[in-house]
């Protein structure tokens, strides 16, 4: 199932396949690093925890793609704003462009 959610109204928030509100957030806390990590801005998705899984910190952009924490290395050529780790969508770092082939 795909797991792509189009943001037709409101990029602050977007509504998961399975139902779920998701909102879009400044940083996010990641239990497993004890720390908060700033999220990458972007205008068309963004990553959120995945909120089928209980208790968990799985991340998820909302163009479908994994979330992960990047350093300033990795993101550098899309964004130049922190120097700092921050979460982005993986599709975004790596391609250039979300899963779904929107490049903000
Ligand atoms: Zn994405």
């Amino acid at each position: 199932m795909s797991n792509v959610i189009r943001n037709w109204n409101s990029p602050k928030s977007a509504t998961t396949l399975s139902g779920h509100i998701v909102t879009k957030q400044d940083a996010l806390y990641l239990k497993s690093h004890e720390r908060a990590y700033q999220t990458l801005p972007t205008a068309m998705h963004f990553v959120y925890y995945d909120p089928t899984v209980p208790r968990g910190s799985t991340l998820l952009c909302t163009c479908g793609a994994a979330g992960g924490i990047f350093g300033y290395e990795g993101y550098k050529r899309w964004c130049s704003f922190i120097a700092t780790e921050v979460i982005a969508c993986s599709e975004f770092i790596q391609q250039g462009k979300h899963a779904d082939g929107s490049h903000e």
